[in-house]
């Protein structure tokens, strides 16, 4: 980790270059890596010696860009993925093999919540997903003798619940496994959850960081904190011999850089999810601003929130920030300075003043996506969850009248004159 404060890690971690080398990191467009001799090559695929083969292992652009985000988070070591989604995956099957079990917070993605209730059921590792606001005794009970790890998102997508990452971590630790946080809404900005207790922090890449809407990709990034060896019985993968390596020991070889040097020769070798070199060049580009635009997003979210607050056509209003909401203690703890720019609202008459209010906008675009530079609203009762009937909407935890509004970091007036002409409408 460099002392840098986290601003110059934003725009300085990662790439140093040499004398006379390109100041901005190339995109190493290659799939391959040329060697002198046979041996030299032998040495890398023994995991001997590192150094570069062939990109679905590692790549000089993405191994600068993880470098750079493990900086930010303050972890020993971090890979890039093909997208959030392969980054969540890789996290949990890294540690956990059929006949295994996870506990989840079930305010998650939808995406997490499909793959870890059902993808990886059919692979033999069976999640229990609990309430975020689950008392230390609750969590406990979730429990069992082949838990192997507890997951949850800072703020949740979209129920923008915030996790109370120290609970979460002292009941993971009590039971010998580690707490996997997926850091995407808040990023390392406003907040790092290793200096929480987490042990494993993952991102989908495709938001705030990259911030433009250009490329899909996730990240993994290790604290290092995490005691493999004390737990080694759940964790044989780490602790016993790998035969595809000659019977290596990756906490004996890789002590702190264990988990991920795991994941980066197996996972990535066997499942081969990597992010293509231009997008991670492209994600470094959004990396470079994320510490100007977060803020901004955060301000103008909370002034989203004021405004449509003070509606009366508004019914109600999520924003972790805005003092009165339901998580804003442990926003104020976790996140002081500021949350994310996304907020959820619903517009009074339900479902249909919330398509006809969507609909009148005019600059706040309709699209499947959060988190980047521009404003955006989804109406998850009429795209990501149109094929569910009210009760099993509410069963979801999605209010048919709930409107996701990714705030942009445009002029706040011009924000606001389109919520309004759009309202006036309905
Ligand atoms: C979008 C998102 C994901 C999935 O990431 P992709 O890059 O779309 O695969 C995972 N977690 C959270 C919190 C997200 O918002």
């Amino acid at each position: 980790m460099s002392d840098y404060r986290i601003e110059t890690k934003c725009i300085q971690s990662g790439y140093t270059p040499k004398n006379g080398e390109p100041r901005v990191i190339p995109i190493y467009q290659s799939t391959t890596f040329k060697y002198e001799n046979s041996d030299a090559m032998g040495k890398l695929f023994d995991l001997e010696d590192s150094g570069y083969f062939y990109t679905r292992l590692q790549n000089p652009t993405n191994d600068a860009v993880a470098a750079k985000i493990c900086d930010m988070e303050g972890g020993v070591a971090a890979m890039l993925t093909s997208s959030g989604q392969a980054a969540n995956f890789y996290a949990i099957m890294n540690i956990a093999e059929s006949g295994d079990h996870i506990i989840c917070s079930s305010a998650v993605y939808g995406g997490t919540y499909n793959l870890y209730a059902h993808t990886i059921r059919k692979m033999g590792i069976e999640a229990t997903f609990v309430d975020p606001d689950a008392s230390e005794d609750e969590l406990n009970a979730a429990f069992k003798d082949n838990t192997k790890a507890v997951v949850g998102e800072t703020i949740a997508n979209p129920g923008l619940n915030v996790l109370d990452i120290e609970k979460f971590a002292k009941v993971a630790h009590a039971h010998g496994v580690p707490l996997i946080v997926d850091n995407t809404f808040a990023t390392p900005i406003n907040c790092r959850p290793f200096e929480w207790g987490a042990d494993i922090v993952t991102h989908s890449t495709t938001k705030y960081m990259d911030g433009h809407a250009t490329a899909v990709g996730g990240c993994i990034v290790d604290s290092g904190n995490f005691d493999w060896e004390a737990h080694a019985e759940k964790f044989p993968g780490l602790t016993t011999p790998d035969e595809t390596y000659h019977g290596l020991v990756y906490t004996e070889r890789f002590g702190k850089g264990a988990y991920i040097t795991k994941a980066t020769s197996q996972m990535m070798r066997d499942l081969g999810s990597i992010q293509s070199p231009q997008n991670a060049f492209l994600l470094n580009i959004g990396l470079e601003t994320l510490h100007l635009r977060m803020p901004r997003h955060c301000e103008n979210a909370l002034n989203a929130a004021k405004f449509l607050k003070s509606h009366e056509k508004v019914a109600w209003v999520n924003c972790p920030a805005l003092e009165g909401d339901k998580y804003y203690d442990l926003a104020q703890k976790y996140m002081p300075n500021g949350t994310c720019g996304v907020i959820t609202f619903g517009v009074k008459g339900g479902r249909d003043a919330c398509v006809k209010m969507m609909d009148a906008l005019k600059m706040i675009s309709i699209v499947t996506h959060v988190a980047d530079s521009r404003s955006c609203v989804l109406h998850p009762a009429s795209h990501t969850h149109r094929q569910m009937n009210e009760q099993e909407l509410l069963e979801a935890g999605v209010q048919p009248d709930l409107i996701r509004f990714s705030v942009g970091t445009e002029n706040i007036e011009d924000i606001i004159d389109d919520l309004k002409q759009a309202l006036e409408i309905v």
